[in-house]
């Protein structure tokens, strides 16, 4: 029989959230990342042939190449990866090289009144083994991943913010077991660095900052090397199924699968299947970078961490010093990714940027892009497989914070797809990020929301800062 799981939908581009530019395949976001990659593309050739496989990813980010890389080194299955773009078009190419710990917007109270505190706690133990698994695959795949710095930094912007920051590090460390700990203003500024919107800070281990694209590469050759075949330029344009047999059609040629992995996050072609429909929100993130700082102007704002660091605001800012000492500042995108719009946004990115730190005042911007993180509405990751097709799995919504968070579920779903002879959840994903998570309601007006959402966030950060006085 001839089912297509994604019947309902018009045109495969029908049901796209943001500007056509966002979803441009052949285009190559312009990020300080693609242009420090290093000479070696992996041999990911287009599909050009119809073929066979067990397990077909869809999507070749950390999620789908981390699957793939597992299935194929360590259990020995037929897998293909199907990407529309280059290997790491996506978010896993473009994004700020935090492997940190997150992954999840849900707050500890309500993570604890939901799920019980012994299931928050394994999500928490689960994000740490996210970081440590990057790095072992660092380590044993010799991936040049320009790792650099040992803590993420979260700056207070206020007292208030300090004291409340303390407050968190101290659940974090009692109640989740994390190395989290307070840094005062003084302190902050003899050992990191000064901004005169730094009222301290703390500090949360494991952390590392490195060059997310490199990685990406580093996993992408090391899962070609384990066996499974990569298809760069090959976007999935329609997914039917003939009895047990899925049919992901590419331009070249069709793949038939036993089981399917959709691993496209915030780019996910909802429109190829009628059970992800409504599923993600993506949202911008935008990044600039600047041309490489001198020690002179580093020193004038006493910089001396590579340390990735955050604003402890509702509507954060992300920062990094990179090992070539260009300067990585990120945070929202524009609402809608048109042309105008994100111009707009970039030059209030570089403001902000300038204010946080005067002195860099003068200092050009050399590289600025964006890309889709992806959130889901039970604010938590959403791993699993389908309750209606058991041969579909899936993983998505890391809540921007994927390089772990994607890595990591990649690991997991292979774990799971290798012994899916097993029907049941493995005890080791934990079970807030178990399973599809609720269809927004009015999918097609999910911007708006998010629109009326982040105006809300803005005017509380805005109330927040008048109040603190900073
Ligand atoms: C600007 C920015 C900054 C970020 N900063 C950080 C950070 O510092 N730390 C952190 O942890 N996380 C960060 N994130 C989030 C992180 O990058 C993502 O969570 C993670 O990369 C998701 O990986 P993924 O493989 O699931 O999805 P992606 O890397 O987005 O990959 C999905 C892929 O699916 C492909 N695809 C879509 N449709 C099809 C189709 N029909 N056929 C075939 N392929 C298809 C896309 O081309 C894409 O390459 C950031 C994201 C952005 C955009």
């Amino acid at each position: 029989m001839l089912q297509s799981p994604g019947e309902k939908s018009t045109h495969p581009r029908a049901k796209r959230l943001y500007d056509s530019s966002l979803y441009q395949f052949d285009a190559v976001e312009p990020s300080c990342w693609e242009a420090s990659a290093g000479e070696h593309e992996v041999d990911s050739p287009a599909l050009t042939h119809d073929c066979s496989c067990d397990v077909a990813i869809i999507g070749g980010g950390y999620t789908g190449l981390s699957t793939a890389y597992h299935l194929a080194k360590h259990h020995h299955v037929d897998v293909r990866v199907l990407e529309a773009g280059h290997l790491g078009w996506g978010a896993s190419g473009r994004n700020g090289g935090f492997c940190s710990l997150g992954g999840s917007k849900l707050g500890l109270e309500k993570a604890i009144s939901r799920f019980g505190v012994d299931a928050v706690r394994h999500y928490w133990k689960s994000q740490v083994e996210g970081v440590e698994l990057v790095l072992n695959l660092i380590a044993d795949e010799k991936i040049d991943a320009q790792v650099a710095g040992d803590a993420e930094l979260d700056i207070a912007y206020s007292a208030k913010s300090f004291a409340d920051l303390n407050a968190y590090a101290k659940t974090q460390r009692l109640l989740l077991g994390l190395d989290t700990s307070a840094i005062s203003r003084e302190e902050f500024r003899e050992r990191y660095f000064d901004s005169p919107q730094q009222h301290g800070a703390i500090r949360i281990r494991p952390t590392v900052g490195l060059h997310p694209l490199r990685f990406l590469r580093g996993l992408a050759g090391a899962a070609l090397s384990g066996g499974a075949m990569l298809h760069a330029h090959s976007e999935v344009v329609s997914w039917t199924k003939v009895g047990d047999r899925h049919l992901l059609s590419t331009a070249g040629g069709t793949v038939r699968a036993a089981k399917v992995v959709m691993a496209a996050n915030g780019f996910m072609p909802e429109h190829l299947h009628t059970s992800f429909v409504g599923r993600p929100m993506p949202m911008i993130s935008a990044i600039v970078v600047t041309r490489p700082l001198t020690e002179d102007e580093l020193a004038a704002q006493r910089w001396q961490t590579f340390c990735p660091s955050i604003t402890a605001r509702n509507l954060l800012n992300y920062f990094r010093l990179l090992p070539d000492k260009r300067f990585l500042f990120g945070g929202r995108g524009h609402s809608s990714g048109s042309k105008a719009g994100t111009e707009k946004n970039y030059a209030g990115l570089t403001g902000r940027l300038r204010q946080l730190w005067p002195s860099w005042r003068g200092v050009p911007i050399e590289y600025q892009w964006q890309g889709l993180v992806c959130f889901t509405r039970r604010l938590t990751p959403s791993i699993g497989r389908l309750a209606d097709d058991p041969s579909v799995f899936f993983g998505f919504g890391y809540h921007g914070n994927g390089v772990n968070t994607a890595t990591w579920a990649g690991r997991e779903l292979a774990k799971w797809i290798a012994s899916s002879e097993g029907k049941s959840v493995p005890d080791s994903i934990p079970q807030m990020v178990v399973g599809m998570s609720d269809r927004f309601p009015l999918a097609a007006m999910r911007l708006w929301f998010l629109r009326a959402r982040l105006a809300v966030m803005r005017a509380a950060d805005q109330i927040d800062v008048l109040r603190s006085g900073s």
